[in-house]
């Protein structure tokens, strides 16, 4: 018995499932997930001292690489000066306006301390700012777990098949209309019938917790103009996508501009933090200046804003991005010509450091069905292949993964011979 596995059984006596997350749990390529004892630039290293590369990067924060130098030693100074006042900060300043430097149609934030929170608020504040109860969202994508935003969701939700969790009381899901992502007409269909009821739309502008699926040209600029049209909120979570795709987000690579917009993972360096912001008339709606309440007594953390600006201070760098996408397009082009060759159906998709992979017969898969419909199978050989061979991918197919700064020509290359033998297996 591995020590990992040691590790498993004892969590599982004194944890719910031995994970506090659900994903993590492996129960979407069976087998049992492996214990981390530390992480540095692209690699992990485990309890029984395996080294990984990792292109999960914490489910999206370390764009630079684990460890990173000037993160963490902002955060020890930072750590140095206390941990939590409960008061204003000098550096939270510093935090929105760099915020609103990088991502222009911000123009006031607020910190919170995850992704989560982010949503759930900005629902609350487009539902408070338009007096409207209903809100739209996409099947397959993820928000975060507000009971709100639990429906027909993506990442572990929809790796367990629990889309619509117990302890959600329909009164408060009925509010929550579902439809097609990359489908225009089934959006333009149901504003036809409600349009003046609905509070918001809100969207991850690239999908990132059904696989990755990017949007089609059209379909982010069509939501943009439904909402105009009905005097409804645009919200962008880009809470994984947020100095991911590009550095000012998918907003920045599309071309589309929300009125709100949710930021995680990146902007907290790999502490726990989310944002959300956007339209100043439509911010000012928030307490204490208005009346949508909402508050936090760690947020804006002195220690989670110092690793946080030195990462986003990272992110300046004129290479750092297209240096993350050409390494992207080496791996999924390397996986596709060996599946190619293999004769696995086998596609890829890719958005900035964002990238997905389907076991499908699809030239390309830009809906929540194709990628549920994928060789689930294949899938799972072919992630513990790669696991044996020390590459960590995301545990599950329906989830996006992150190439960093700090992966190397030769930790791709070692990926694409893993891969070469993973293949080989499948056959
Ligand atoms: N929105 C998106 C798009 C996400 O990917 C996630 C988490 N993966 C969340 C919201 C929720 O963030 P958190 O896990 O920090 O609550």
């Amino acid at each position: 018995m591995s020590r990992s596995d040691e590790l498993f059984a004892q969590a599982q006596q004194s944890i719910p499932g031995g994970v506090n997350s659900p994903v993590r749990a492996f129960n979407g390529v069976g087998g049992s997930p492996i214990f981390i004892e530390s992480a540095d630039g692209a690699y992990m290293f485990d309890a029984d001292g395996n080294k990984y590369i990792d292109y999960v990067g914490s489910w999206g924060p370390m764009i630079l690489g684990h460890n990173n130098t000037a993160i963490r030693e902002a955060t020890h100074a930072a750590v140095d000066r206390g941990l939590s006042f409960g008061t204003p900060t000098p550096n939270e300043i510093t935090m929105a306006e760099r915020i609103k430097q990088i991502v222009p149609s911000i123009e006031k934030v607020r910190m919170v301390n995850s992704g989560t929170e982010a949503t759930m608020t900005a629902i609350r504040l487009a539902r408070g700012y338009t007096g409207r109860d209903k809100i739209l969202k996409f099947e397959g994508c993820y928000h975060g777990h507000a009971d709100a935003l639990l429906v027909k969701a993506g990442s572990g939700a929809l790796t367990l098949g629990v889309p619509n969790s117990p302890g959600i009381p329909e009164d408060f899901a009925k509010h929550t209309l579902t439809v097609t992502y990359n489908d225009l007409a089934s959006v333009k269909q149901i504003f036809a019938e409600v349009g003046d009821q609905i509070a918001t739309i809100i969207v991850e502008p690239v999908a990132g917790n059904m696989n990755c699926i990017p949007p089609v040209p059209g379909f982010l600029e069509g939501l943009r103009e439904i909402c105009d049209q009905y005097g409804s909120v645009l919200i962008f979570d880009e809470v994984m996508t947020g100095f991911r795709v590009a550095r000012g987000g998918a907003q920045e690579y599309y071309q589309v501009i929300p009125d709100l917009t949710t930021l995680g993972k990146v902007i907290g360096g790999g502490m726990p933090v989310g944002a959300f912001g956007g339209k100043r008339e439509i911010m000012d709606y928030i307490a204490p200046v208005g009346p949508v309440y909402q508050a936090g007594t760690l947020s804006g953390n002195p220690v989670a804003m110092a690793a946080g600006l030195a990462a986003l201070n990272q992110l300046d760098d004129e290479q750092l991005y297209p240096g993350l996408t050409a390494k992207v397009e080496q791996l999924v082009n390397g996986l596709q010509a060996l599946a190619d060759e293999a004769g696995i159906p086998f596609t890829t998709n890719r958005a900035g450091s964002m990238f997905g992979f389907f076991f499908s017969k699809e030239a390309q898969v830009t809906s929540y069905q194709q990628a549920t419909e994928c060789n689930i199978e294949h899938f799972r050989k072919f992630y513990h292949s790669m696991l044996r061979q020390g590459v960590y991918l995301a545990p599950s197919a329906f989830e996006a993964g992150f190439m960093s700064a700090a992966h190397t020509d030769a930790d791709i290359e070692a990926t694409l011979a893993a891969a070469k033998v993973a293949f080989a297996e499948l056959k």
